[in-house]
């Protein structure tokens, strides 16, 4: 197949040379160019402009930072709802609010051309190991067309519902993500304090009515867990600033519909801290060892 790919960082880089390896022809674009150029060294093709890359694909992917990037590289002038070829299908899979996913879906559809968002769980190792998990919204008969092609990309593919279905299904699992990050870390200080060692700590929480994914795959404790971003340093991984875009989506979506989600609230002030703290690169499970943040939480509750 002919496809397109923009976006090509972190995630859409390796997701990309996936395609390339199952035998697709990808031609990518990405504003930096050095990043194309390493498409290109796993051998794809690179275009000038984004309107350049979309022109022949039979399938376009993109994987951007934000809400703005996606509306700009879709709708903006020369962007692919511009340049696409009609019968072509369109997967959006960067983490963006529901409702900008929605108004994306409706231009292309006045267009008529197909599109789904398409957010993924998963993480770069997800993303190079080619097992992230999709989690679409849009038509099934369109999901039908892309199933193929993310099926080399990752190893769970979910229908979430209608346009902008996926990117509600991405925004609930990272706030529970999030709030659950942050309690494991509050619950693994609260017992260091009291001199217990880490590691046992984890390991009966693990077996208990605690455990949970923080706890249990990515242990935000140093030397606890080998391979975990917390042993390196917090390098790697999901950065704080990518887990505080998410909770404010989540905060922003709770508003629009009127949803009360206090923890979710509180987990984006707790990142809002760390991030002021000078994490915003790290890994989020470095909340772990910001206990200030959490000072500064309970300061402004009062
Ligand atoms: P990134 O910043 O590494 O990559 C984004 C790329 O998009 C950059 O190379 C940037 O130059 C490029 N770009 C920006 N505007 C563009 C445009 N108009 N046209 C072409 N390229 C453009 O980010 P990432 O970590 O790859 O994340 C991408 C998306 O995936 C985000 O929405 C993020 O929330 C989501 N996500 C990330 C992770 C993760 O662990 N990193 C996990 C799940 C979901």
């Amino acid at each position: 197949m002919k496809i397109a790919f923009l976006g090509l960082g972190n995630m859409g880089l390796p997701m990309a040379r996936n395609l390339l390896k199952a035998g697709h022809e990808v031609v990518g674009f990405d504003v930096v160019a050095a990043q194309a150029t390493r498409l290109a060294e796993a051998g794809g093709k690179t275009a000038a402009a984004a309107g350049d890359a979309v022109a022949g694909a039979e399938v376009v992917f993109t994987m951007l930072p934000a809400g703005q990037h996606v509306l700009e590289a879709y709708a903006g002038p020369g962007g692919i709802l511009a340049r696409c070829r009609p019968d072509a299908l369109l997967v959006d899979c960067s983490t963006i609010a529901p409702a900008t996913a929605r108004e994306v879906a409706a231009a292309a559809r006045a267009r008529g051309v197909a599109m789904l968002d398409a957010p993924v769980s998963g993480g770069v190792g997800g993303a190079e190991g080619g097992t992230l998990t999709f989690m679409v919204g849009g038509a099934e008969a369109d999901l039908a067309r892309a199933r193929p092609l993310l099926e080399k990309m990752g190893k769970n593919v979910f229908h979430a519902g209608a346009p902008g279905a996926g990117q509600v299904v991405k925004m609930c699992n990272n706030m529970l993500l999030g709030i659950q990050m942050a309690g494991t870390c509050e619950a693994l200080r609260l017992g260091i304090a009291y001199g217990l060692d880490p590691a046992r700590l984890s390991e009966i929480m693990g077996k208990s009515s605690g455990r949970n994914w923080a706890l249990e795959v990515y242990n935000p404790c140093p030397g606890v867990m080998p391979g975990v971003p917390a042993s390196r340093g917090y390098s790697g991984g999901f950065s704080t600033a990518l887990m505080l875009k998410d909770l404010k989506l989540a905060a922003e979506g709770a508003t629009a519909t009127g949803t009360a989600t206090p923890l979710g609230r509180m987990a984006r002030d707790l990142y809002q801290a760390h991030a002021d703290g000078g994490a915003a690169g790290k890994d989020f499970s470095s909340l772990f060892e910001d206990p200030a943040a959490a000072a500064a939480l309970l300061a402004k509750l009062g």
